[in-house]
Protein backbone atom coordinates (compact mmCIF):
# COMPACT_ATOMS: atom_id res chain seq x y z
CA UNK A 1 0.00 0.00 0.00
CA UNK A 2 1.86 3.59 -0.92
CA UNK A 3 2.34 5.98 1.89
CA UNK A 4 1.41 9.64 2.40
CA UNK A 5 2.15 11.74 4.90
CA UNK A 6 -0.74 13.91 3.89
CA UNK A 7 -3.61 11.79 4.02
CA UNK A 8 -6.04 14.22 2.42
CA UNK A 9 -4.48 17.24 3.24
CA UNK A 10 -4.93 20.70 1.72
CA UNK A 11 -2.01 22.22 0.85
CA UNK A 12 -1.05 25.26 2.77
CA UNK A 13 1.02 28.28 0.75
CA UNK A 14 1.09 28.33 -3.08
CA UNK A 15 -2.37 27.88 -4.04
CA UNK A 16 -4.31 29.08 -0.99
CA UNK A 17 -6.49 32.01 -1.81
CA UNK A 18 -5.36 35.45 -0.99
CA UNK A 19 -8.33 36.75 0.32
CA UNK A 20 -8.39 34.38 3.07
CA UNK A 21 -4.59 35.42 3.99
CA UNK A 22 -5.73 38.77 4.00
CA UNK A 23 -8.07 37.72 6.68
CA UNK A 24 -5.25 37.40 8.92
CA UNK A 25 -5.32 40.73 10.54
CA UNK A 26 -8.56 40.40 11.41
CA UNK A 27 -7.66 37.49 13.64
CA UNK A 28 -6.60 40.08 16.37
CA UNK A 29 -9.88 40.32 17.40
CA UNK A 30 -10.99 36.65 17.02
CA UNK A 31 -11.19 34.02 19.98
CA UNK A 32 -11.01 30.70 20.63
CA UNK A 33 -11.60 27.86 23.18
CA UNK A 34 -9.96 24.65 23.57
CA UNK A 35 -11.45 21.63 25.41
CA UNK A 36 -9.26 19.01 26.12
CA UNK A 37 -10.43 15.23 26.54
CA UNK A 38 -7.67 12.55 27.84
CA UNK A 39 -4.66 12.33 29.12
CA UNK A 40 -1.44 14.76 30.20
CA UNK A 41 -0.15 14.44 26.83
CA UNK A 42 -3.68 16.03 25.19
CA UNK A 43 -3.37 18.34 28.09
CA UNK A 44 -0.21 19.41 27.13
CA UNK A 45 -0.78 19.47 23.10
CA UNK A 46 -3.22 21.79 23.97
CA UNK A 47 -1.47 24.56 25.95
CA UNK A 48 0.56 24.26 22.70
CA UNK A 49 -2.23 24.59 20.37
CA UNK A 50 -3.94 27.52 22.63
CA UNK A 51 -0.13 29.27 21.94
CA UNK A 52 -0.18 28.83 18.60
CA UNK A 53 -3.56 30.25 18.31
CA UNK A 54 -2.45 33.38 20.10
CA UNK A 55 1.16 33.70 18.19
CA UNK A 56 -1.99 34.43 15.13
CA UNK A 57 -3.31 36.96 17.06
CA UNK A 58 -6.82 35.05 18.61
CA UNK A 59 -7.23 35.80 22.18
CA UNK A 60 -8.58 33.59 24.54
CA UNK A 61 -12.56 33.46 25.50
CA UNK A 62 -14.09 32.51 28.32
CA UNK A 63 -16.47 29.98 27.00
CA UNK A 64 -17.83 28.50 23.64
CA UNK A 65 -20.65 31.63 23.33
CA UNK A 66 -17.95 34.13 23.30
CA UNK A 67 -15.19 31.98 20.85
CA UNK A 68 -14.82 32.09 17.33
CA UNK A 69 -13.07 28.97 17.49
CA UNK A 70 -13.64 25.93 19.40
CA UNK A 71 -11.30 23.27 19.22
CA UNK A 72 -11.86 19.66 20.34
CA UNK A 73 -8.55 17.78 21.48
CA UNK A 74 -10.03 14.23 21.54
CA UNK A 75 -9.04 11.04 22.90
CA UNK A 76 -9.57 7.45 21.72
CA UNK A 77 -8.49 5.83 25.04
CA UNK A 78 -11.51 6.60 27.49
CA UNK A 79 -14.87 4.58 26.96
CA UNK A 80 -17.41 5.79 24.04
CA UNK A 81 -15.02 8.78 23.13
CA UNK A 82 -16.22 8.90 19.48
CA UNK A 83 -20.22 9.16 20.78
CA UNK A 84 -18.99 11.86 23.20
CA UNK A 85 -17.40 13.69 20.31
CA UNK A 86 -20.41 13.58 17.80
CA UNK A 87 -23.07 14.80 20.62
CA UNK A 88 -20.64 17.88 20.80
CA UNK A 89 -20.29 18.35 17.63
CA UNK A 90 -23.61 18.10 17.10
CA UNK A 91 -24.33 21.19 19.41
CA UNK A 92 -21.61 22.78 17.85
CA UNK A 93 -23.66 22.53 14.97
CA UNK A 94 -26.32 24.95 16.27
CA UNK A 95 -23.44 27.07 17.96
CA UNK A 96 -21.67 27.85 14.74
CA UNK A 97 -24.62 28.64 12.86
CA UNK A 98 -25.27 31.31 15.17
CA UNK A 99 -22.37 33.48 14.14
CA UNK A 100 -20.83 33.93 10.41
CA UNK A 101 -16.97 33.04 10.58
CA UNK A 102 -16.91 30.59 13.58
CA UNK A 103 -15.03 27.38 12.97
CA UNK A 104 -14.19 24.06 14.41
CA UNK A 105 -11.34 22.25 14.74
CA UNK A 106 -10.95 18.07 16.01
CA UNK A 107 -7.57 17.29 17.26
CA UNK A 108 -5.70 14.52 18.70
CA UNK A 109 -5.74 10.64 18.95
CA UNK A 110 -9.47 10.17 17.86
CA UNK A 111 -9.47 12.89 14.76
CA UNK A 112 -6.12 10.94 14.17
CA UNK A 113 -7.54 7.54 14.06
CA UNK A 114 -11.01 8.59 12.37
CA UNK A 115 -9.96 11.63 10.16
CA UNK A 116 -12.55 10.43 7.31
CA UNK A 117 -15.28 9.64 9.32
CA UNK A 118 -15.37 13.00 11.41
CA UNK A 119 -15.40 14.84 8.42
CA UNK A 120 -17.96 12.21 6.99
CA UNK A 121 -20.29 12.62 9.90
CA UNK A 122 -19.71 16.19 11.20
CA UNK A 123 -19.48 18.24 7.88
CA UNK A 124 -19.73 21.13 9.34
CA UNK A 125 -16.07 20.72 11.24
CA UNK A 126 -13.77 22.99 9.40
CA UNK A 127 -10.34 21.25 10.33
CA UNK A 128 -9.63 17.55 11.49
CA UNK A 129 -6.01 17.25 11.99
CA UNK A 130 -3.93 14.50 14.17
CA UNK A 131 -1.46 13.94 16.62
CA UNK A 132 1.56 15.48 14.95
CA UNK A 133 -0.16 18.55 13.27
CA UNK A 134 -0.45 20.20 16.32
CA UNK A 135 2.43 22.89 14.81
CA UNK A 136 0.07 23.19 11.86
CA UNK A 137 -3.16 24.59 13.64
CA UNK A 138 -2.91 28.32 12.74
CA UNK A 139 -2.20 27.52 9.00
CA UNK A 140 -5.07 24.97 8.83
CA UNK A 141 -7.25 27.06 10.37
CA UNK A 142 -6.80 29.63 7.66
CA UNK A 143 -6.63 27.71 4.72
CA UNK A 144 -10.44 26.28 6.01
CA UNK A 145 -11.96 30.00 5.39
CA UNK A 146 -11.51 29.25 1.91
CA UNK A 147 -12.59 25.46 1.88
CA UNK A 148 -15.86 24.14 1.49
CA UNK A 149 -15.14 20.65 3.07
CA UNK A 150 -13.68 19.85 5.83
CA UNK A 151 -9.31 20.08 5.64
CA UNK A 152 -8.09 16.72 7.16
CA UNK A 153 -4.39 16.49 7.17
CA UNK A 154 -2.83 13.76 9.23
CA UNK A 155 0.84 13.88 9.54
CA UNK A 156 3.65 11.07 10.04
CA UNK A 157 6.34 12.32 12.72
CA UNK A 158 9.13 10.69 10.19
CA UNK A 159 8.31 13.80 7.61
CA UNK A 160 8.28 16.65 10.64
CA UNK A 161 11.03 18.63 11.17
CA UNK A 162 12.46 17.64 14.66
CA UNK A 163 11.44 20.58 16.53
CA UNK A 164 8.17 21.05 15.58
CA UNK A 165 7.23 17.31 16.27
CA UNK A 166 7.53 18.14 20.07
CA UNK A 167 4.58 19.63 21.36
CA UNK A 168 7.15 21.39 23.68
CA UNK A 169 9.19 22.83 21.37
CA UNK A 170 6.21 25.21 20.17
CA UNK A 171 4.45 28.44 21.34
CA UNK A 172 2.79 27.47 24.41
CA UNK A 173 0.15 29.12 26.57
CA UNK A 174 0.79 27.12 30.09
CA UNK A 175 -1.86 25.84 32.47
CA UNK A 176 -0.12 26.85 35.61
CA UNK A 177 3.35 28.39 35.29
CA UNK A 178 4.57 27.62 38.71
CA UNK A 179 5.02 23.40 37.08
CA UNK A 180 5.40 22.41 33.53
CA UNK A 181 5.22 19.44 31.07
CA UNK A 182 8.16 19.28 29.25
CA UNK A 183 7.94 16.47 26.15
CA UNK A 184 10.64 14.48 26.10
CA UNK A 185 9.25 11.66 23.50
CA UNK A 186 6.39 11.07 21.21
CA UNK A 187 5.11 7.67 20.31
CA UNK A 188 5.50 4.13 21.58
CA UNK A 189 6.88 1.18 20.32
CA UNK A 190 5.39 -1.48 22.44
CA UNK A 191 2.38 -3.19 21.60
CA UNK A 192 0.15 -3.71 24.60
CA UNK A 193 -2.91 -5.49 23.24
CA UNK A 194 -5.33 -3.25 25.30
CA UNK A 195 -3.55 0.17 24.36
CA UNK A 196 -4.32 2.26 21.14
CA UNK A 197 -1.90 4.38 21.69
CA UNK A 198 1.05 2.86 18.72
CA UNK A 199 -1.86 2.82 16.37
CA UNK A 200 -2.10 6.81 17.01
CA UNK A 201 0.74 8.57 18.24
CA UNK A 202 3.33 6.27 16.03
CA UNK A 203 6.38 5.34 16.86
CA UNK A 204 9.05 6.01 19.62
CA UNK A 205 10.96 9.15 18.89
CA UNK A 206 12.72 11.08 21.71
CA UNK A 207 13.13 14.61 21.77
CA UNK A 208 16.90 16.34 21.32
CA UNK A 209 18.84 15.93 24.69
CA UNK A 210 19.97 19.78 24.63
CA UNK A 211 16.53 21.20 23.68
CA UNK A 212 14.99 19.18 26.38
CA UNK A 213 17.34 20.87 28.85
CA UNK A 214 17.24 23.55 27.34
CA UNK A 215 13.27 24.21 27.57
CA UNK A 216 13.83 23.32 31.17
CA UNK A 217 16.46 26.12 31.52
CA UNK A 218 14.05 28.14 30.03
CA UNK A 219 11.03 27.27 32.27
CA UNK A 220 12.94 28.08 35.44
CA UNK A 221 14.02 31.50 34.01
CA UNK A 222 10.19 32.36 33.68
CA UNK A 223 10.15 31.17 37.62
CA UNK A 224 8.94 27.65 36.92
CA UNK A 225 10.01 24.93 39.94
CA UNK A 226 8.13 21.92 38.83
CA UNK A 227 8.65 19.79 35.67
CA UNK A 228 7.28 16.72 34.92
CA UNK A 229 8.91 14.86 32.17
CA UNK A 230 6.45 13.21 29.76
CA UNK A 231 6.32 10.36 27.41
CA UNK A 232 4.68 7.04 26.25
CA UNK A 233 7.48 5.19 27.98
CA UNK A 234 10.48 7.33 29.42
CA UNK A 235 12.69 4.91 30.60
CA UNK A 236 13.76 4.08 26.90
CA UNK A 237 14.74 7.47 25.85
CA UNK A 238 17.04 7.65 23.75
CA UNK A 239 16.86 4.49 22.55
CA UNK A 240 16.53 5.69 18.93
CA UNK A 241 18.89 8.55 18.97
CA UNK A 242 21.85 6.32 18.81
CA UNK A 243 20.43 3.86 16.43
CA UNK A 244 19.68 6.49 14.26
CA UNK A 245 23.42 7.91 14.20
CA UNK A 246 24.49 4.49 13.49
CA UNK A 247 22.13 4.18 10.31
CA UNK A 248 23.63 7.46 9.25
CA UNK A 249 27.20 5.95 9.20
CA UNK A 250 28.66 6.77 12.59
CA UNK A 251 30.16 3.57 13.88
CA UNK A 252 31.54 5.05 16.36
CA UNK A 253 28.01 6.57 17.84
CA UNK A 254 28.05 7.94 21.34
CA UNK A 255 26.44 5.73 23.75
CA UNK A 256 22.94 6.71 24.36
CA UNK A 257 21.69 9.58 26.07
CA UNK A 258 20.15 7.76 28.48
CA UNK A 259 16.83 8.42 30.77
CA UNK A 260 18.56 8.88 34.02
CA UNK A 261 20.93 11.04 32.43
CA UNK A 262 18.00 13.45 31.75
CA UNK A 263 16.69 13.09 35.49
CA UNK A 264 20.01 14.25 36.57
CA UNK A 265 20.98 16.94 34.09
CA UNK A 266 17.03 18.25 34.21
CA UNK A 267 17.21 18.20 37.94
CA UNK A 268 20.62 20.20 37.89
CA UNK A 269 18.58 22.88 36.51
CA UNK A 270 18.93 26.11 39.02
CA UNK A 271 15.73 27.09 40.21
CA UNK A 272 13.93 23.41 39.15
CA UNK A 273 12.62 22.42 43.09
CA UNK A 274 10.70 19.68 41.95
CA UNK A 275 10.86 16.57 38.74
CA UNK A 276 8.54 14.08 38.40
CA UNK A 277 8.47 11.67 35.43
CA UNK A 278 4.91 9.75 33.67
CA UNK A 279 5.01 7.23 32.69
CA UNK A 280 7.59 4.53 32.90
CA UNK A 281 7.74 0.73 31.55
CA UNK A 282 8.55 -1.73 34.07
CA UNK A 283 10.22 -4.05 31.13
CA UNK A 284 12.79 -1.12 30.44
CA UNK A 285 12.92 -0.05 34.73
CA UNK A 286 16.94 0.22 34.71
CA UNK A 287 18.99 0.39 38.28
CA UNK A 288 20.53 3.96 37.03
CA UNK A 289 17.01 5.39 36.95
CA UNK A 290 16.76 4.12 40.54
CA UNK A 291 20.52 5.59 41.47
CA UNK A 292 19.34 8.92 39.56
CA UNK A 293 16.18 9.55 41.29
CA UNK A 294 18.12 9.48 44.88
CA UNK A 295 21.68 11.13 43.87
CA UNK A 296 19.56 14.23 42.49
CA UNK A 297 17.50 15.96 44.91
CA UNK A 298 14.94 17.35 42.52
CA UNK A 299 13.61 14.72 41.18
CA UNK A 300 10.44 13.44 43.95
CA UNK A 301 10.49 10.58 45.78
CA UNK A 302 7.33 9.00 43.58
CA UNK A 303 7.45 6.15 41.49
CA UNK A 304 4.09 5.38 39.01
CA UNK A 305 5.02 2.20 38.55
CA UNK A 306 1.71 0.28 35.55
CA UNK A 307 1.55 -3.40 36.60
CA UNK A 308 -1.44 -3.63 34.67
CA UNK A 309 -1.78 -7.48 36.20
CA UNK A 310 -0.54 -9.37 38.79
CA UNK A 311 -0.92 -12.84 36.46
CA UNK A 312 2.33 -13.72 34.43
CA UNK A 313 -0.17 -15.77 31.80
CA UNK A 314 -2.55 -12.29 31.57
CA UNK A 315 0.98 -10.02 31.46
CA UNK A 316 1.60 -12.42 28.51
CA UNK A 317 -0.90 -11.79 26.98
CA UNK A 318 -1.10 -8.33 26.82
CA UNK A 319 2.04 -8.56 25.66
CA UNK A 320 3.85 -6.55 28.76
CA UNK A 321 6.96 -8.23 28.51
CA UNK A 322 7.94 -8.67 32.07
CA UNK A 323 6.69 -10.82 34.85
CA UNK A 324 4.89 -10.80 38.05
CA UNK A 325 7.91 -11.41 40.07
CA UNK A 326 10.69 -9.67 38.04
CA UNK A 327 7.81 -6.70 38.51
CA UNK A 328 8.35 -6.90 42.27
CA UNK A 329 12.26 -7.29 41.93
CA UNK A 330 12.71 -4.16 40.67
CA UNK A 331 9.79 -2.83 42.93
CA UNK A 332 12.31 -4.27 46.10
CA UNK A 333 15.27 -2.49 44.27
CA UNK A 334 13.69 0.95 43.74
CA UNK A 335 12.46 0.93 47.53
CA UNK A 336 15.93 0.46 48.51
CA UNK A 337 17.59 2.72 46.93
CA UNK A 338 15.41 5.86 47.63
CA UNK A 339 14.40 6.60 50.91
CA UNK A 340 10.42 6.84 51.49
CA UNK A 341 9.73 6.17 47.73
CA UNK A 342 5.77 6.79 47.35
CA UNK A 343 4.56 3.82 44.59
CA UNK A 344 1.30 4.19 42.63
CA UNK A 345 0.04 2.15 39.22
CA UNK A 346 -2.61 1.16 36.85
CA UNK A 347 -4.00 -2.20 37.18
CA UNK A 348 -6.65 -3.36 34.65
CA UNK A 349 -9.62 -5.80 35.88
CA UNK A 350 -10.96 -8.20 33.46
CA UNK A 351 -8.62 -8.44 30.54
CA UNK A 352 -10.02 -11.19 27.96
CA UNK A 353 -9.40 -14.66 29.44
CA UNK A 354 -8.72 -13.24 32.99
CA UNK A 355 -9.72 -16.45 35.40
CA UNK A 356 -10.67 -16.01 39.26
CA UNK A 357 -6.69 -17.43 39.18
CA UNK A 358 -5.16 -14.67 37.39
CA UNK A 359 -7.12 -12.56 39.05
CA UNK A 360 -6.11 -14.01 42.77
CA UNK A 361 -2.49 -13.52 41.77
CA UNK A 362 -3.26 -9.77 40.89
CA UNK A 363 -4.68 -9.47 44.39
CA UNK A 364 -1.42 -11.06 45.49
CA UNK A 365 1.20 -8.89 43.65
CA UNK A 366 -1.16 -5.90 44.75
CA UNK A 367 -0.91 -6.89 48.41
CA UNK A 368 2.70 -7.55 48.43
CA UNK A 369 3.45 -3.86 45.93
CA UNK A 370 1.73 -2.26 48.96
CA UNK A 371 0.92 0.59 46.84
CA UNK A 372 0.41 4.24 47.63
CA UNK A 373 -2.43 4.89 45.25
CA UNK A 374 -3.75 2.63 42.23
CA UNK A 375 -5.78 3.93 39.26
CA UNK A 376 -7.71 0.88 38.47
CA UNK A 377 -9.61 0.12 35.26
CA UNK A 378 -12.46 -2.28 34.05
CA UNK A 379 -11.14 -3.92 30.97
CA UNK A 380 -13.18 -2.23 27.82
CA UNK A 381 -12.08 -2.94 24.21
CA UNK A 382 -11.07 -0.10 22.34
CA UNK A 383 -11.54 -0.70 18.66
CA UNK A 384 -8.18 -1.34 16.36
CA UNK A 385 -6.50 -3.10 19.54
CA UNK A 386 -5.58 -6.59 19.57
CA UNK A 387 -8.11 -6.99 22.68
CA UNK A 388 -11.29 -5.72 21.27
CA UNK A 389 -10.87 -8.49 18.70
CA UNK A 390 -10.63 -11.22 21.78
CA UNK A 391 -14.47 -11.41 22.30
CA UNK A 392 -15.02 -14.70 22.69
CA UNK A 393 -12.98 -14.32 26.06
CA UNK A 394 -14.45 -11.11 27.49
CA UNK A 395 -15.15 -11.42 31.40
CA UNK A 396 -18.77 -11.38 32.21
CA UNK A 397 -19.47 -7.84 33.78
CA UNK A 398 -20.66 -8.52 37.09
CA UNK A 399 -17.70 -10.81 37.82
CA UNK A 400 -15.59 -7.89 36.82
CA UNK A 401 -17.07 -5.46 38.82
CA UNK A 402 -16.88 -7.76 42.11
CA UNK A 403 -12.85 -8.35 41.33
CA UNK A 404 -12.76 -4.85 41.12
CA UNK A 405 -14.21 -4.09 44.22
CA UNK A 406 -12.19 -6.54 46.35
CA UNK A 407 -8.76 -4.59 44.25
CA UNK A 408 -9.96 -1.40 45.66
CA UNK A 409 -10.52 -2.62 49.22
CA UNK A 410 -6.50 -4.34 49.01
CA UNK A 411 -5.15 -1.17 47.34
CA UNK A 412 -6.92 0.92 49.91
CA UNK A 413 -5.55 -0.84 52.90
CA UNK A 414 -2.25 -0.50 52.01
CA UNK A 415 -3.20 3.26 50.83
CA UNK A 416 -4.35 3.88 54.18
CA UNK A 417 -1.41 2.52 55.96
CA UNK A 418 0.83 4.93 54.04
CA UNK A 419 -0.49 7.66 54.54
CA UNK A 420 -1.01 6.83 58.58
CA UNK A 421 2.68 6.47 58.99
CA UNK A 422 3.21 9.76 57.50
CA UNK A 423 1.02 11.67 60.40
CA UNK A 424 3.39 13.35 62.83
CA UNK A 425 6.05 14.30 60.02
CA UNK A 426 6.61 17.51 58.19
CA UNK A 427 6.25 17.26 54.71
CA UNK A 428 7.08 19.80 52.25
CA UNK A 429 4.10 21.12 50.17
CA UNK A 430 4.10 22.89 46.59
CA UNK A 431 0.61 25.13 46.98
CA UNK A 432 -1.79 24.16 44.32
CA UNK A 433 -4.69 26.86 45.68
CA UNK A 434 -7.94 27.10 47.91
CA UNK A 435 -9.37 23.53 47.96
CA UNK A 436 -12.17 22.37 45.58
CA UNK A 437 -14.97 21.66 48.50
CA UNK A 438 -14.01 24.14 51.41
CA UNK A 439 -12.26 27.79 49.77
CA UNK A 440 -11.14 28.13 53.31
CA UNK A 441 -8.64 25.20 53.31
CA UNK A 442 -5.05 25.32 51.40
CA UNK A 443 -4.57 22.48 49.32
CA UNK A 444 -0.91 21.25 48.63
CA UNK A 445 1.33 18.07 47.44
CA UNK A 446 4.36 16.86 48.80
CA UNK A 447 7.02 15.62 47.23
CA UNK A 448 5.66 11.72 47.15
CA UNK A 449 2.57 13.64 45.02
CA UNK A 450 0.10 13.53 48.28
CA UNK A 451 -2.54 15.69 48.60
CA UNK A 452 -2.32 17.93 51.68
CA UNK A 453 -5.24 20.04 53.06
CA UNK A 454 -4.55 22.85 55.79
CA UNK A 455 -5.35 26.32 56.78
CA UNK A 456 -2.66 28.52 56.19
CA UNK A 457 -2.46 31.89 58.38
CA UNK A 458 -2.62 34.35 55.51
CA UNK A 459 -3.40 33.53 51.57
CA UNK A 460 -0.36 31.91 49.96
CA UNK A 461 -0.16 32.25 46.12
CA UNK A 462 -0.45 29.27 44.07
CA UNK A 463 3.23 28.09 42.98
CA UNK A 464 4.89 29.14 46.61
CA UNK A 465 6.49 26.08 49.39
CA UNK A 466 5.74 25.41 52.84
CA UNK A 467 6.62 23.28 55.33
CA UNK A 468 3.30 20.76 56.92
CA UNK A 469 2.64 18.73 60.04
CA UNK A 470 0.56 15.77 58.77
CA UNK A 471 -2.08 15.87 61.20
CA UNK A 472 -4.89 13.21 59.98
CA UNK A 473 -4.60 10.36 57.36
CA UNK A 474 -7.44 9.48 54.67
CA UNK A 475 -7.27 6.90 51.82
CA UNK A 476 -7.04 9.75 49.18
CA UNK A 477 -5.55 12.85 51.06
CA UNK A 478 -4.01 14.14 54.19
CA UNK A 479 -5.07 16.80 56.75
CA UNK A 480 -2.09 19.17 58.19
CA UNK A 481 -1.07 21.91 60.70
CA UNK A 482 0.78 24.95 58.66
CA UNK A 483 4.45 25.30 59.75
CA UNK A 484 5.70 27.56 57.90
CA UNK A 485 6.55 29.31 54.01
CA UNK A 486 9.76 28.27 52.62
CA UNK A 487 9.66 29.90 49.04
CA UNK A 488 7.63 32.14 47.32
CA UNK A 489 5.88 31.79 43.84
CA UNK A 490 8.19 32.46 41.29
CA UNK A 491 5.70 32.78 37.96
CA UNK A 492 3.62 35.04 36.09
CA UNK A 493 -0.20 34.01 36.90
CA UNK A 494 -2.33 32.37 33.82
CA UNK A 495 -5.68 32.04 33.22
CA UNK A 496 -6.06 27.77 32.61
CA UNK A 497 -7.55 26.68 29.48
CA UNK A 498 -10.86 24.71 29.77
CA UNK A 499 -10.34 20.92 30.25
CA UNK A 500 -12.99 18.44 30.24
S1 LIG B 1 3.70 1.02 26.72
FE1 LIG B 1 1.85 -0.15 26.23
S2 LIG B 1 0.25 0.93 27.43
FE2 LIG B 1 1.99 2.33 27.30
S3 LIG B 1 1.58 3.60 25.48
FE3 LIG B 1 2.88 1.91 24.81
S4 LIG B 1 1.44 0.34 24.07
FE4 LIG B 1 0.26 1.80 25.33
Amino acid sequence: MSWSPFAGAVPIGPGVRMDSLANMSQDAQRTYVVNTYGCQMNEHDSERIAGLLEADGLVRAESESDADVVVLNTCCIRENADNKLYGNLGHLKTWKAKKDGRQIVVSGCLAQKDQELVAQRAGHVDVVMGTHNVHRAAELLEAAKSSEVPITEILEAAVIDDHAMFPSALPVRREQSYNSWVTIQIGCDNNCAFCIVPAVRGEEISRPYADIVGEVQQLAADGVTEVTLLGQNVNSYGRDLQLAERQGGNAEAKLRPLFSNLLRDVGAVPGIRRVRYTSPHPKDMRPDTFAAMAETDAVCEHLHYPLQSGSDRVLALMHRGYTAERYLERLDQARAAIVDLAVSTDIIVGFPGETDDDFERTLEVAAAAEYDYAYTFLFSPREGTEAADMADDFVDAAVAHERFERLRIVVERSAVAKHEARVGRTEEVLVEGPSKKDPSVTSGRTRQNKLVHFEAPHPMRVGSYATVEVTHAAPHHLLGRFVEQIADAQHKLRIPVASL
